[in-house]
């Protein structure tokens, strides 16, 4: 495990501007006009409700720091948030036991692995790695306040709705699916138990995990929710605060690693954002300082990644200038010795 002694350094922020409204609100029109009629990628149907889904529905929402929102297409259709989730319910245990257990009990690095592998708990014996695979979901989701499975339900179910500024619904009929499905999410939480991984019932477990990606949003929703990891934790729209700045900084780095599964390094590579997808085909993708996208199209690539979502934060994050790690030469300072 990394160890640093830097921990007592103040944390100093480093961000810059997105384009004028009008330039935003145009740019996010021509990636939905862009992609909309890409035909790429394949409905989830491991958990059967899912697969009912119009592979045709394409929303794309971006909320700035300022509370700011803009929308095109599908941006108001509800599905269930699934593995988006792990970001948030994340953040909101950074909040309770802070960086240092985190990275102790779930770990964060990538597993390279599917997000369902239990291959991967066995290579690390037992580690669940990081927050964004199931395995350490489920162990994260574990770590929620709460004495009991519906007090850890309620403070999920809370926690992600302040971050969204309204009260999320469930969606039953994907709840009542996966759950007559999921023995591979109970076969990791069982695994995790038997290595001492996991803190109570692993079947209690389990289920809030499963009501926790069962939570409905929109695209604009997930906007909402990323906009306040790109805010220091303050939800733009609503103003309340929902964790501190140093929590975004944590889960914004997990994300990065972990939040694409095992192909976050190529999207890094091509987006330069930390983000979060899930199978029932939203994406979230966070510009710290500046705002954050909220995409939703079911169809999905091999890893699961929404195949329009990746398209379209691709295009977005060169024209709106969101990549994390492009830089320009500086104007002046040097300006003699350069052509
Ligand atoms: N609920 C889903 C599962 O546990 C979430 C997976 C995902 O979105 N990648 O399998």
């Amino acid at each position: 495990m990394f160890e640093t002694d830097a921990l007592d350094v103040p944390q100093r922020a480093l961000t810059g501007d997105l384009p004028a409204e009008s330039r935003v609100a145009g740019l996010l029109l021509e990636a939905h006009e862009r992609y909309a009629g890409e035909q790429a990628g394949v409905v989830a149907d491991y958990i059967p409700a899912l697969a009912e889904a119009d592979p045709a529905l394409f929303g794309l929402s971006l909320t700035e720091v300022d509370g700011t929102v803009h929308r095109v297409g599908d941006s108001e259709v509800p599905f269930s948030i699934q593995s988006i989730s792990k970001a948030f319910v994340l953040a909101l245990v950074c909040e309770e036991i802070g960086h240092e257990e985190v990275h102790r009990i779930v770990g964060v690095n990538n597993t390279g692995l599917p997000f369902s592998s239990v291959i991967a708990l066995e290579l690390n014996h037992g580690s669940p790695m990081n927050p964004m695979v199931n395995a350490g979901a489920i162990a994260t989701t574990a770590l929620m306040p709460g004495d009991s499975a519906e007090e850890k339900w309620e403070a999920v179910r809370e926690g992600l709705s302040r971050f969204a500024g309204r009260r999320l619904e469930l969606d039953e009929r994907v709840l009542a699916s996966e759950s007559a499905s999921n023995h591979r999410n109970q076969g990791i939480a069982d695994l995790l138990t038997s290595y001492g991984r996991l803190l109570g019932d692993p079947a209690e477990i389990v289920d809030v995990y499963t009501r926790q990606c069962s939570l409905l949003v929109t695209a604009d929703d997930l906007a909402v929710m990323g906009a306040t990891l790109a805010d220091g934790g303050v939800n733009p729209v609503t103003g309340q605060r929902v964790v501190s700045a140093e929590v975004c900084r944590d889960t914004l780095s997990v994300l990065a690693a972990c939040g694409m599964y095992e192909t976050s390094g190529e999207w890094l590579f091509e987006i330069g954002l930390p983000a979060k997808s899930g199978v029932s085909g939203g994406i979230v993708a966070i510009a710290p300082g500046k705002g954050a996208l909220g995409t939703f199209s079911p169809p999905l690539d091999a890893a699961g990644n929404s195949v329009r979502g990746q398209r379209a934060c691709a295009f977005l994050s060169r024209a709106l200038g969101l990549n994390l790690f492009a830089s320009l030469p500086h104007p002046v300072k040097g300006a003699a010795t350069r052509e």
